[in-house]
């Protein structure tokens, strides 16, 4: 069950935290992985040892999400290289939090560049080989804000909510070509992006969620790699959600 083999599958944000994890899975799964990183491309390369340990293959390829013609170029290299992409995972994410009132415009525009914007370029990019094999996996990185809120992360989940409008449309538009679209929603998972918040945040959130713990980066994988998996054929336009039972 959930083999990937033959795919190529171009993972967003894949030097570190769940987009690595996602790496190791989708590749430990039989697919040729790309590991996308946007600067740091010593732990890009760590991604693709991992992935290699874990008996895939792969390679690393350098562009920003919020470049859409970095991202189109890439998209298109790798389409015409391996005469496929199969699977999109829309993983590279930010998030600056900040109570309403000290949100600065910048922190706006940058915020919904990386999460909205470059998952709206990147899916662009990748639909047109997929619609030519009239099959395609796209998988968008949500979290549990978009749907519950948090107080401090306005921008953000509006950002993650916009991810789930996205979702739920481009379902409908690239049904007809064998395209399927889902949005997987995670709650608090241990990664860099979390690290720093503060000790009685993370006390908070573990004693509202009913599984009592936060999750892990191969967790939020697992969900992941069915949704790309061919025994999800006939699942598209849903938020997976990953979170413990915070949110039900
Ligand atoms: P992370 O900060 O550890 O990793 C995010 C990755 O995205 C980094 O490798 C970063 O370099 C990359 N990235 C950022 N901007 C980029 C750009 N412009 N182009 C290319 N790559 C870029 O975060 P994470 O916790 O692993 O989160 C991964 C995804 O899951 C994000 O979309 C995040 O919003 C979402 N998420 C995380 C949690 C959590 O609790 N950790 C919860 C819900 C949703």
């Amino acid at each position: 069950m959930f083999r990937l083999e033959d795919k190529v599958a171009l993972v967003t944000g894949g030097s570190r935290g769940i987009g690595r994890a996602v790496c190791t899975t989708l590749a430990g799964a039989g697919a040729h992985v790309i590991v996308n990183y946007q600067g740091n491309e010593a732990a890009a390369a760590e991604t693709l040892d991992q992935v290699k340990a874990a008996g895939g293959q792969g390679e690393i390829r350098q562009f920003s999400v919020t470049d859409s013609n970095a991202a189109d170029t890439a998209i298109r290299d790798i389409a015409k290289a391996h005469g496929r992409l199969d699977i999109l995972i829309n993983n590279a994410g930010i998030a600056m939090d900040q109570l309403l009132l000290r949100v600065s415009q910048d922190e706006v525009e940058q915020t919904f560049s990386t999460n909205v914007a470059g998952a709206i370029y990147c899916a662009k990019a990748a639909i047109r080989p997929m619609m030519r094999k009239k099959a395609g996996r796209i998988i968008n990185l949500s979290s549990v804000v978009a749907e519950l809120g948090n107080a401090g992360q306005a921008v953000y989940s509006a950002s993650k909510a916009a991810v789930i409008g996205l979702t739920k449309t481009l379902a409908r538009e690239y049904a007809s070509r064998g395209i399927t679209v889902n949005a997987v929603a995670p709650g608090f998972i241990d990664t860099d992006m979390t690290s720093s918040l503060p000790a009685e945040m993370k006390e908070w959130i573990v004693s509202q969620t009913p599984l009592a713990r936060v999750g892990t980066p191969e967790e939020v994988a697992a969900a992941v790699l069915f949704l790309a998996s061919d025994e999800a054929a006939y699942v598209t336009g849903q938020v997976l959600r990953v979170n413990g039972g915070m949110y039900v």
